[in-house]
């Protein structure tokens, strides 16, 4: 016996439509790439993604098709993707911190037909325009006035494109397992892979965030993605907060701390997310101008862990509550969010930071577990470390193309390539990526963790781990240190100041000190690149030991 209820495609244009007709009058407001401040509202924004739509069928781009954006968080960008996914086609993000070679080879390897640009990326593109093999058109996120002269060929300005439609359009109907989305790995080891979302995954994914123990975003948050839209799918919040019928506050091309804290203060934002590099540079500002975070509630830290130090200082001081969460592309994005369970509901100071710093629980639709490298599952206790494996609806079954082959177990779970404990509770805390992590004498040292200590540090602004070789050991921690501004912290003070916050055995054998730590695309500590840099480096621990 079937159920009687009805058949009611989870399509992701159903929440723009949703928040345009219970939420009309609510603003998405912008900074423009080209600068003013813009404001618009979600049944405006809906109005002009139609038109998106029309003009992308018009141009005979339907069912399947890839649209490339390149672009900032901006309205603009928000209705094209609502645009291109409302028309049946996929909108595919590009990460303009790619190297520009690797950024012809997704567009080809996706075989996008039109890209959407804002006008940052024209030299850019200007620059591997011949290398495009499918590319047949330019959008720029402009209007006429501001398009400048180019050496691309076939470019059109958004405003006047898309003033070619009325906006008397339909959705396309398709079937709610149709890609929508698409989104390259940043591929720190071999060739980006494609990942890509469907309706469905996109719809169930929002749906299982949105809840109190997740984000929780409601009608009355200002939220504002600093996370770009073309880094893991934005973390959905282009999805979360429509849904939700939040305000949503775009910050366009400026992330230094002053630009964000504008829109912070001017705009009354309570919700906002991004990367710790990105909230290291608002902590600087603020430290240095005095300025307080009157509005700000909520701040979700991802994509890398999110240092102790960071989060003592948002929660003690700002009187902002971290909201440490953890993800990656191919989880639709997140996976866990660390919000606290009753479990831990009297805990305070040290012991509710301890949970905080963990990558959190998965809400319903994820499931968890971890393994040994022979797949046999691992204790819940919190400490015995494995790899970490996830299933659910939207969760990546394969990528694009059959790149990389099978990528699920036998019980249809993927390796995410982090190494984890679980708690009792179901809270995950990564030690590491399964490559990056310290193998000492056999045992498996967490770079992470003692990055983390080392920022807690006065002096210290950045901290990279990674393994230097050890005629004992295999390997041992080298620790790699950007001092802040004006600071020489001597070694043995930072070893002093480590003492007792990891195990005796997991302190550096040695430290160094850079001006600058290389990042990935995304703002990760670019590990393969720190370990060319100091391939060969000689720790007098192993000069001593031979
Ligand atoms: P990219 O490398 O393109 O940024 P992802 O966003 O998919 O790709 O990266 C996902 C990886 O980022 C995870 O597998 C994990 O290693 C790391 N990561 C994400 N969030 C956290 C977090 N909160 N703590 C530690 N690591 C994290």
């Amino acid at each position: 016996m079937q159920g009687l209820m009805q058949d009611w495609p989870l399509l992701c244009h159903r929440i723009i439509d949703h928040a345009a007709i219970y939420h009309g009058g609510r603003e998405v407001v912008s900074r423009s790439v080209e600068g003013p401040i813009h404001r618009t509202t979600y049944a405006e924004l809906r109005r002009r993604s139609l038109r998106v739509a029309q003009v992308l069928d018009r141009h005979g781009i339907g069912l399947g098709d890839r649209v490339a954006t390149l672009a900032w968080n901006t309205w603009r960008h928000l209705e094209s993707w609502y645009g291109i996914l409302g028309v049946g086609a996929v909108y595919h993000t590009v990460n303009p911190r790619l190297f520009p070679d690797q950024i012809a080879y997704i567009v080809n390897h996706a075989e996008d037909r039109i890209l959407f640009t804002d006008l940052t990326f024209l030299p850019l593109l200007e620059g591997i325009a011949d290398k495009l093999e499918t590319i047949e058109l330019f959008v720029v996120l402009t209007d006429e006035a501001h398009l400048p002269q180019t050496s691309l060929r076939n470019v059109v300005a958004y405003e006047s494109w898309i003033a070619e439609g009325d906006g008397d359009f339909a959705w396309k109907a398709v079937d709610e397992n149709a890609a929508a989305g698409m989104c390259y790995t940043s591929g720190t080891t071999g060739n980006p892979k494609g990942v890509v979302y469907s309706h469905r995954s996109n719809v169930l994914h929002s749906l299982a965030f949105n809840t109190p123990d997740m984000l929780g975003i409601a009608a009355r948050d200002r939220v504002m993605p600093v996370v770009p839209m073309f880094h893991a799918n934005g973390w959905s919040l282009a999805f979360t907060a429509p849904m939700a019928g939040a305000t949503m506050i775009l910050p366009g091309a400026k992330m230094d701390g002053e630009s964000l804290y504008e829109l912070l203060d001017g705009e009354r934002v309570t919700l906002t997310a991004a990367v710790p590099t990105v909230w290291l540079g608002l902590l600087q500002h603020l430290e240095a101008s005095g300025k307080m975070l009157p509005h700000l509630k909520r701040v979700v830290i991802g994509g890398s862990a999110c240092p102790r130090a960071m989060a003592e200082t948002f929660e003690n001081v700002y009187d902002v509550e971290v909201i440490h969460a953890w993800g990656m592309t191919e989880t639709n994005p997140l996976g866990t969010v660390a919000t606290i369970k009753p479990d831990y509901a009297g805990l305070e100071g040290d012991a509710l930071f301890d949970i905080k710093e963990t990558q959190g629980h998965p809400p319903f639709t994820v499931e968890m577990k971890i393994t040994d490298d022979a797949g046999n599952p691992q204790p819940w206790d919190g400490e015995t470390f494995g790899r970490l494996k996830v299933r659910g609806p939207a969760v990546a079954k394969s990528y694009f193309k059959g790149e990389g082959g099978e990528i699920l177990d036998e019980a249809g779970f993927f390796d995410t390539g982090d190494v984890s404990t679980i708690d009792p509770n179901g809270y995950m805390h990564i030690t590491d990526r399964s490559k990056d992590v310290i193998k000492s004498g056999g045992e498996w040292i967490s770079s992470i963790d003692l990055e983390n200590v080392a920022v807690g540090h006065p002096d210290v602004a950045e901290a990279a781990v990674i393994g230097a070789a050890h005629p004992k050991w295999d390997e041992r921690p080298l620790l790699i240190i950007v001092a802040k501004p004006g600071q020489m912290p001597a070694k043995e003070d930072i070893v002093d100041f480590m003492r007792g916050k990891v195990a005796k055995w997991w302190l550096p054998d040695d430290i160094v000190f850079v001006d600058e730590i290389p990042h990935t695309a995304t703002g990760k500590i670019l590990k393969t690149a720190l370990r060319e840099q100091f391939r060969g480096y000689r720790l007098p621990s192993a000069d001593a030991a031979e």
